[in-house]
């Protein structure tokens, strides 16, 4: 029997605010154990949680970059439960009215461009950290409460995702937009994107969806992808085998590449949800939906559909190069000082990226400035130099931040393109080969090649190919009719 797969992602995302959701607390990520708590945050009793207005504004953003509705009023909720790292016992979230919802998230599939709805947005408060020890002999388990009170939207998909495949792009691109939106640091080592993935299976052409788990743990956008193939294969040796898939909670072991239960599900219920008595209804007005609407940046989306249409480059280009805001603002820089639009993308998507990925680094610590790239493509375009010697000379400048100009006439590597110089070297090659000359004389015109090796050689591959093939061919047929 063939099945196919369903998938719903929700995904919580830190939001870079200064201060916590609830108090003035740093977010600053990376201080020392508790250091960043007060009385609030830890929930000790009688304090009052305060919304940070920037957090609510980062949620707008986003809802209105997905094109989802925010909603006038919206209610926050205690979600309880017990756990080490919530010292409330209870985590503010968001519940029947949540923030917002609707909205999509279009990918790029291979074959088409397909949308994956948003079911809804909504805010809440993250938990702090256990810190479990590396170190078996160490037993001791501690708990940073930093994190506790750091906001975070939960982004919550419809179960429109079909495959692993597509779940990794749309993480893709929902990451891209947080980035561009400028509201999240997208850095999943750091926890500031976190993924859970549910996950079921059925028999294609029935209509009921399957029993769904729920995977949690993964560390990146591939750890998901190859969490979720693992899971779909799990559940269809179960049905296979005749039985029923369990609805619970597993916890992804990158190591090991398996899942294993954590809980068992719990319900919504088990919560025992209820509106948080010490907040009011969060209202948002129109106004400061359209203010926040004519403060969006340019989206990934927007910025791609630009590129094709005002450097005319191909779409597959586009989409490498606003791949990130950075990457994007890197290659306008470029042709602006270098209007061959065509060829700043090749060596953007080509030489440049190959460079940050072998060194693991990000675009904005690169070490070429745009205008140090253009002057070595422009010494390209003026035959000065050959496009391989071009990226000899890119290596060299990653390796030693020196200009293009600098290392060229260290190395004496320009090209030769003065024609007295090479009509002598190409003199030279012609009397040497007296035998091949009067061979080609007679017809055979294929032995240009040859002679464009001899130069080459002699030249140590210096020579300009287009001037040499020109003064071979005029002295080739200078004296063809004397003979
Ligand atoms: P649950 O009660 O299991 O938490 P929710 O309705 O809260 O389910 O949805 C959580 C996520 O699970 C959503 O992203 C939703 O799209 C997805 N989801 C719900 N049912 C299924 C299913 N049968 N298969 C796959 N994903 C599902
Ligand atoms: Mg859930
Ligand atoms: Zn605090």
């Amino acid at each position: 029997m063939e099945y196919e797969s369903i998938i719903g992602l929700e995904v919580h995302a830190q939001l870079l605010t200064e201060s916590k959701i609830f108090c003035g607390c740093s977010t600053i990520f990376g201080s020392p154990p508790n250091t960043q708590t007060c009385p609030v945050c830890l929930g000790l009793p009688g304090v009052l949680p305060v919304i940070n207005r920037k957090a609510v504004e980062h949620g707008i953003k986003t809802v209105l970059a997905v094109g989802g509705k925010v909603h006038a009023e919206s209610i926050f909720a205690r979600k309880n439960y017990f756990y080490p790292d919530l010292p409330k016992g209870y985590q503010i979230s968001q519940y029947e009215k949540p923030l917002s919802t609707g909205g999509f998230i279009e990918i790029d599939t291979d074959s088409v461009k397909k949308k994956i709805k948003i079911n809804r947005i909504h805010l809440e408060e993250d938990a702090g950290k256990s810190m479990h020890p590396d170190d078996e002999s160490d037993d001791e388990t501690s708990v940073d409460m930093n994190r506790c009170g750091i906001p975070l939207i939960e982004i919550v998909s419809e179960p429109d995702i079909a495959s692993p495949e597509e779940a990794y792009l749309y993480l893709t691109k929902l990451r891209q937009i947080l980035q561009y939106l400028g509201i999240c640091s997208g850095n999943m080592e750091e926890g500031a994107l976190r993924c859970d993935a549910n996950v079921s299976v059925r028999p294609m052409g029935v209509e009921k969806f399957g029993i769904n788990t729920e995977v949690k743990n993964m560390n990146s956008f591939r750890g998901v992808e190859k969490a979720l193939s693992y899971e779909i294969e799990r559940q269809i040796e179960i049905l296979e085998k005749g039985g029923t898939v369990v609805k619970e909670t597993l916890l992804w072991d990158e190591k090991k590449q398996i899942s294993s239960v954590m809980r068992t599900k719990e319900e919504s219920h088990d919560y025992r949800y209820f509106p948080e008595p010490d907040l009011v209804t969060l209202a948002v007005s129109e106004e400061w939906i359209d203010q926040i609407k004519r403060s969006l940046p340019e989206l990934p989306e927007q910025k791609k559909q630009r590129f094709v249409t005002q450097y005319e480059i191909p779409e597959y280009d586009a989409g490498v190069l606003t791949s990130s805001k950075e990457l994007a603002d890197y290659y306008e820089e470029c042709v602006k000082y270098h209007p061959e639009s065509k060829m700043v993308s090749n060596w953007v998507m080509g030489e440049v990226l190959r460079e940050l990925k072998e060194r693991k680094i990000g675009i904005k610590n690169f070490k070429i400035a745009p205008t140090d790239l253009t002057d070595l493509l422009r010494l390209i375009d003026e035959g000065i130099i050959s496009g391989k010697m071009a990226k000899e000379i890119f290596a060299e400048m990653t390796e030693t931040g020196k200009s293009a100009s600098e290392i060229i006439s260290e190395k004496g590597l320009a090209q030769i393109t003065d024609e007295e110089e090479l009509s002598r070297i190409v003199e030279e090659v012609l009397t040497d080969n007296p035998e091949n000359v009067k061979m080609y004389r007679a017809g055979k015109e294929k032995l240009l090649g040859f002679f464009v090796g001899q130069v080459m050689k002699r030249t140590e591959g210096k020579a300009n190919p287009k001037l040499v093939n020109e003064v071979l061919k005029a002295k080739l047929s200078e004296n063809r009719d004397e003979k």
